[in-house]
């Protein structure tokens, strides 16, 4: 069984539907889970209301998108399960061990007032990752790191105490496109980004996502060609293109004579692509009860899932 999260640190945007949300629900394997990790999403200053309503725009989207509603859940219905699975998982984690993770590093340098969770939020996701008992965690590089965590801590809680867990291990996600912000081509398209010019919503309006492709960053040269490497922006708009209508960026070059054609293309694309989720998304919006009966189930099949881990677990290490 494989587990994927995604954190509703902001709005759903393009990257996280071409490069995985569409992936995850052409694959809909019946005993995989996709996680909404907001208890991750505070670890930094953040506005509670937002973050709330953020999580439920991010269920909607994953449901809206064809993703089996019994792999979908919000991890702070797990919140009781998962908290103390975290400490249990503390009490077998070194406060070195910790320290070390590079996201620590990173997030925390610098920065004053840094919450403690920011330090012990990578326990919390190998709590994540073993209350469900998960074999394969598909995560870019930058999450690697917690998953060799997450396998050390199984190891060591297996050898010292009993065999409860499961020893998870990395896999590279079946990813979809990448998508690079419209405004500045080197960079990542992502839903944190400050400025959102360069970033397509899912739930944006189509006359606004045609004015952000419109706006795209491209560069001084007039022949359309597919250079990544030397031309990210013009590389990136063929990469959206082929992603949305199924194709290989290369055979789109000769497709369109002008860099104002080559956007009109794309924007047509995208905002087609992007109807069918953002009406059944705001239908269900407009539906709470229906949003509601989704979590609850989601939340009542994962703690069914990992209670016997967590009550094993805890027995195990002395308590109980
Ligand atoms: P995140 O937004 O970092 O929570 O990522 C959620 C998922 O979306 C992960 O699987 C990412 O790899 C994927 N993703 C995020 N941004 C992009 C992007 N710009 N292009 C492709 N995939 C992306």
């Amino acid at each position: 069984m494989k587990l994927s999260g995604i954190t509703p640190s902001g709005h759903v945007q393009l990257g996280n539907y071409l490069g995985a949300i569409r992936t995850w629900a052409a694959e809909g394997g019946s005993g995989d889970m996709y996680f909404i990790s907001d208890l991750h999403a505070m670890t930094t200053t953040h506005n509670p209301a937002k973050l709330r309503s953020l999580a439920t725009e991010q269920l909607a989207i994953l449901i809206a998108a064809g993703i089996p509603e019994e792999t979908v859940c919000v991890q702070s219905d797990l919140a009781k399960e998962l908290g103390a699975l975290t400490w249990i998982l503390e009490c077998t984690c070194s406060y070195g061990e910790a320290a070390r993770m590079i996201q620590f590093k990173e997030k925390a340098d610098g920065q004053t007032g840094v919450r403690l969770s920011l330090l012990t939020y990578p326990v919390l996701m190998v709590a994540d990752i073993l209350l469900q008992g998960a074999a394969e965690v598909p995560v870019g590089e930058d999450q690697r790191q917690h998953v060799e965590l997450a396998r050390t801590l199984a190891r060591r809680f297996n050898s010292t105490y009993g065999d409860v867990f499961t020893v998870p291990k990395a896999v590279t996600p079946v990813t979809g496109a990448r998508v690079r912000d419209l405004s500045d081509p080197t960079r990542k398209m992502s839903k944190s980004t400050r400025d959102a010019a360069g970033v397509v919503f899912l739930l944006d309006e189509p006359d606004l996502v045609r004015r952000k492709i419109r706006r795209a960053v491209t560069d001084g040269d007039s022949v359309i060609a597919y250079e990544p490497e030397t031309r990210p922006g013009l590389a990136n708009l063929l990469d959206i293109l082929a992603a949305c209508t199924d194709s290989d960026p290369r055979d789109l070059v000769d497709a369109h004579a002008t860099y104002g054609a080559l956007k009109e293309a794309v924007a047509d694309a995208v905002v087609e692509t992007l109807r069918p989720l953002r009406e059944k998304t705001t239908a269900l919006l407009e539906d709470p009860a229906e949003l509601t009966r989704v979590r609850k189930a989601g939340a009542a099949r994962a703690t069914e899932r990992g209670e016997h881990r967590l009550q094993s677990a805890l027995r195990l290490i002395g308590g109980c």
